[in-house]
């Protein structure tokens, strides 16, 4: 099969899928089986396709164990998009939103809400490079606050929240776009959870939107239907057309996650693949972490090296020797290796030799 030709794509996004996923796709594209058609070419009114989503949603309520009270919703417009359509169907005027500041996109996340109302950001690690989550003595929330929005994941910076902050009976909306189904998570603990696929779920053009369903008694019929998420949740994501060939391709990914396990698998395997990338970087001194220890994401490994010329060289070298995509966000510089769900782990062996090498020839 294809798969010997495939490279190691440590890509932040969109990143690798299961190479099983995509041929499964690549053997039914032309036409699905019995139905002759491909998957893009059906009507999103069709039995076929409504049962392709019905499945998908099946899988994902399976997988996040989610209670019964919660709605999933496939959206289009990224996880950018939610940056706005959390606070227009959420944030009533008179109330105030906490955000908590740990990175980039939590700060693209605070500047879009600013444009829809009022918003207290808290627990900012800005000061530090965003190279730590936030101790919970220095979030200060605001008392009846609408929500609270938090980043799971801070796919630039390279850390992950591994506790979630208290924010006693406030929901919480989590920004999962580049941890979603890394670990089992408690979907209760949260009012609304997010992500865009392309990092862990599938590919771009679809966000997964979990919703408990008391909240969506906020959205108000004046806002554009389109960003409304009442009208998502009351047409079953069927508002208007979906992202249909996206919606198949994350429900093959759902069904991969299944075979392995679920979240509880999956999370078994991931905290071994970032174990062994993590021992490698604190070694002897010649690589150094961006995050602090207790912060370190199990998803994007952040990592500098003593010069940039040295970085330089690295990316260069790596690169040619098949190891795709680990040239750092230019916010932080240096080194980034995105290991989703799908990124296997004989390609994080491959690195750590690849860094055991490099190391011995400049060391
Ligand atoms: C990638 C990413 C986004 C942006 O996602 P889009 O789907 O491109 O809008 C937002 N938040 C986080 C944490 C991300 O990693």
């Amino acid at each position: 099969m294809t798969t010997a030709t495939r490279i190691y794509n440590f890509s932040a996004g969109p990143a690798v899928l299961p190479a099983p996923v995509l041929e499964e796709a690549q053997r039914h594209l032309v036409a699905l089986p019995g139905v002759g058609m491909s998957v893009m070419e059906i009507s999103h009114r069709s039995k076929v396709f409504e049962d392709l989503l019905n499945e998908a949603v099946a899988d994902i309520r399976a997988l996040a164990k989610i209670p019964s009270n919660y709605k999933v919703l496939m959206l289009q417009g990224g996880a950018s998009l939610q940056f706005s359509m959390v606070p227009m169907n959420l944030l009533a005027a008179g109330t105030v939103a906490d955000y908590i500041d740990t990175g980039s996109w939590a700060d693209k996340a605070i500047k879009e809400a600013k444009k829809i109302g009022t918003v207290n950001v808290t627990g900012s690690t800005k000061a530090d490079n965003y190279n730590r989550i936030p101790a919970a003595s220095e979030i200060s929330l605001t008392p009846g606050a609408a929500y609270v929005h938090m980043t799971g994941n801070n796919t630039i910076e390279g850390t992950q929240w591994h506790s979630l902050p208290d924010v006693g009976g406030v929901p919480l909306v989590n920004d999962t776009s580049s941890e979603m189904f890394c670990r089992p998570l408690d979907v209760a603990r949260f009012g609304l959870i997010y992500a865009g696929a392309q990092k862990n779920l599938g590919p771009s053009g679809i966000t997964l939107v979990i919703v408990r369903e008391d909240l969506l008694a906020r959205s108000k019929d004046s806002l554009p239907t389109m960003l409304n998420y009442k009208v998502h949740a009351e047409n079953g994501s069927l508002y208007n057309t979906p992202n249909t060939f996206g919606v198949y391709i994350l429900g093959l990914t759902m069904k991969w996650l299944k075979s392995l396990g679920g979240l509880e698998g999956i999370g078994i395997v991931n905290e071994r693949k970032a174990a062994r990338l993590y021992a490698e970087i604190d070694r002897t001194g010649f690589y150094r972490g961006t995050a602090q220890k207790e912060s370190r994401s199990l998803m994007n490994v952040t990592f500098r090296l003593g010069s940039e010329d040295l970085e330089k060289q690295f990316v260069k070298e790596s690169t040619a020797a098949g190891l795709d995509g680990l040239k750092g966000h230019r916010a932080v510089g240096g080194m980034r290796a995105s290991i989703y769900n799908a990124f296997p782990e004989e390609g994080v062996d491959a690195l750590v030799e690849f860094m055991r090498e490099f190391e011995r020839k400049r060391g």
